[in-house]
């Protein structure tokens, strides 16, 4: 059974083989991720490790593109798709340049937000012709880069955000004899659901409300520049879940459109922004976590709508333009990590000696009258008593070993009430969260602020699971724990593909000497560049994969994650000067005869060989 989903959200990138492994899949082929895992391991890449697949980037480039060619072939459209990749969803070298050679068949650019983005797009895309759409905020440096790349043969747009910036793109361009490119960005008053739909809305901070556009196109017209005005640009907003909220979107741009093109601006490209979700739950619903359409219908829905809306008013059809982020790259990383320990909350056996005494009697008695009719009774009992040995214990009248002992009574209890409620019909909701409340906690090499920060900052729901053992029930019902010093590095909702989301996740109980793998999916979206080094876990090690016919796959790249040295020096040590003050520590402590100079050796070697070392529990 198919008991994590994965069918439902895997887009048919990832599936299971009959060795109860998760395999990743593209061309025909299934390479199960713990022979990658293996080969990590022989590379010595250790866990955590964020696992890039690039067949899967490349498939999903393809898939955008000839999405959109074969609506635009079945409703008539008379125009062309440009995607571009908005380099803020992931900015990684490797990711924009696999993105750069993949898309080059499709001419596929990029959209920057900021003159960093910008220097790495620039640097990045080789084609003339290649477009780049400048979003965000853009001062006199950042536009004098655009029209650089306009004079090199890139198809460059200033999208004007601001009032502030026209002056300053016409200003420029004049100086350097340049013609820009220029597009105006619209305040979208369409509303969308989702987590990101502040996008949109009369208070939205992006784009320039009618009144300020109308300005704008009067003022080119009076600098003789309108005709530079080509594009118009409406984002309403990341994940939309509801198609119909973006047909509706879709129906405010045209209108916007229509009627620049009426007040004579040449206009030729609309860019409809991000928001093509991606249905990470499986459900196929319009809450903010899935999407209620499929790539397929997200085109359609887009062209057709504008088709229409277009023919209508008799404007020829202007080129499409999308900036699918999420959508272009969250498939294609997984993050992997090893399973350190594991808490149970399951009684441990007792001589029956410990049990007898007089202390615990009313606890003891509870297993008397255990009964499905009385479990009600007997969970508030255990507590009545259980609280009593505590208050007992501050004040001195019971020892640590009674208590511990009366500890372990009440688990006993709890779990013969839990498994009671398995079998009865209507459970009390005082026990509803019971179960929960006595999973296991899994202790994972990883840290939710570096890796996952989503999960903690919007509670973004990813698919988790074994990467292995599939062909074994998981007998566990568990919680997931970071290795942070942090309450928050801790995940405790989970997809659930029947309820929606569940307060557990069923896992394997671990095996002596034997690692135990989970893999967090659809990652590669925002994770990596959000991510914080709380505690100081710095990057984790990457490897990029390439999958090949054969079944056979290639390390492609492996970026080594960050040393304790280098997270060090993020926040303003010196490492050299540190070995230097420890050195000087040890030598002291030989000066003082406290250790010997061989003890002083050890010790400085460990430290030094710590300094280099991963962040993370190393085995
Ligand atoms: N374009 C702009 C202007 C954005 O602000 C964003 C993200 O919010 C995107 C594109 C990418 O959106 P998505 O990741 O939903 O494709």
């Amino acid at each position: 059974a198919d008991l994590y989903g994965i069918h439902r959200w895997a887009n048919d990138y990832f599936g299971l083989n009959s060795d109860g492994n998760v395999t990743a899949k593209t061309l025909n082929t299934q390479v199960p991720l713990l022979d990658i895992i293996h080969g990590m391991a022989e590379r010595d890449l250790q866990m955590p490790v964020l696992l890039r697949i690039e067949n899967i980037l490349d498939a999903q480039l393809c898939r955008l593109n000839e999405a959109f060619r074969n609506a635009i072939d079945e409703c008539g459209y008379q125009n062309r798709y440009r995607g571009v990749y908005p380099i803020k969803v992931n900015q990684q070298a490797q990711v924009v340049e696999e993105i750069a050679d993949f898309g080059a068949r499709y001419q596929h650019g990029f959209e920057v937000g900021s003159k960093p983005e910008m220097i790495a797009a620039l640097s990045t895309l080789k084609e003339p012709g290649s477009l780049i759409i400048c979003n965000g905020y853009k001062d006199a440096e950042f536009i004098e880069l655009g029209l650089n790349a306009v004079q090199l043969g890139f198809e460059c747009y200033f999208v004007v955000e601001t009032p502030t910036e026209l002056p300053i793109i016409l200003e420029r361009s004049r100086a350097l004899g340049i013609e820009p490119l220029i597009g105006i960005r619209a305040k979208m008053t369409s509303a969308v659901s989702g987590h990101w739909n502040s996008t949109s809305g009369d208070r939205s901070v992006f784009g320039l409300t009618s009144t300020q556009m109308i300005h704008a196109v009067d003022r080119l017209r009076d600098e003789g520049m309108l005709h530079c005005l080509k594009l118009l640009h409406c984002h309403l907003g990341s994940q939309i879940p509801n198609i119909r909220d973006i047909r509706s979107g879709i129906v405010e741009a045209c209108r916007y459109y229509a009627d620049l093109v009426s007040e004579g601006a040449a206009m030729t490209h609309l860019d409809l922004g991000g928001g093509l979700a991606i249905d990470y739950t499986g459900a196929q619903t319009n809450d903010g976590q899935s999407r209620n359409y499929s790539l397929e219908e997200y085109c359609e829905g887009i062209v057709d709508t504008l088709k229409t809306s277009f023919d209508n008013c008799g404007i020829a059809h202007p080129v499409i333009i999308t900036e699918s982020g999420r959508a272009t790259v969250a498939y294609s990383s997984v993050l992997l990590f090893n399973v350190l320990d594991v808490t149970t909350f399951e009684p441990v056996a007792l001589p029956a000696a410990d049990i007898e005494r007089p202390e615990l009697k009313h606890l003891r008695d509870v297993f008397s009258y255990l009964t499905p009719e009385r479990v009600q009774e007997c969970y508030n009992d255990a507590h009545y008593y259980r609280d009593e040995i505590r208050e007992q214990f501050k004040f001195g009248q019971i020892d640590l070993r009674t208590r511990s002992i009366a500890e372990n009574l009440f688990l006993d209890i709890l779990q013969r009430i839990a498994n009671l409620m398995d079998s009865m019909d209507r459970v009390p909701p005082d026990l509803e969260g019971l179960r929960t409340s006595l999973a296991d906690i899994y202790y994972g090499n990883f840290s939710l602020f570096q890796s996952l920060p989503d999960i903690w900052a919007i509670e973004q729901l990813f698919p988790i699971m074994p990467v292995h053992r599939l062909q074994e029930a998981p007998t566990r019902q568990a919680v997931l724990a970071d290795i942070t010093c942090d309450c928050d590095g801790k995940i405790d909702r989970f997809i659930d593909p029947w309820e929606g989301t569940a307060a557990t996740l069923p896992l394997h109980p671990l095996k002596e000497g034997e690692e135990y793998y989970l893999g967090v999916f659809l990652v590669g979206a925002y994770q990596e560049i959000l991510g914080d080094l709380h505690n100081l876990f710095g990057d984790t090690n990457v490897v990029s994969v390439r999958l090949n016919r054969d079944g056979s796959f290639d390390f492609v790249k492996e970026i080594y994650g960050d040393s304790i040295a280098d997270v060090l020096s993020y926040v303003e040590y010196q490492p050299k000067e540190l070995y230097k003050k420890f050195r000087d520590t040890a030598e002291q402590a030989v000066k003082d005869k406290r250790i010997s100079a061989s003890d002083r050796q050890r010790m400085m070697n460990t430290f030094n060989a710590s300094l280099q070392g991963y962040t993370y529990y190393e085995r």
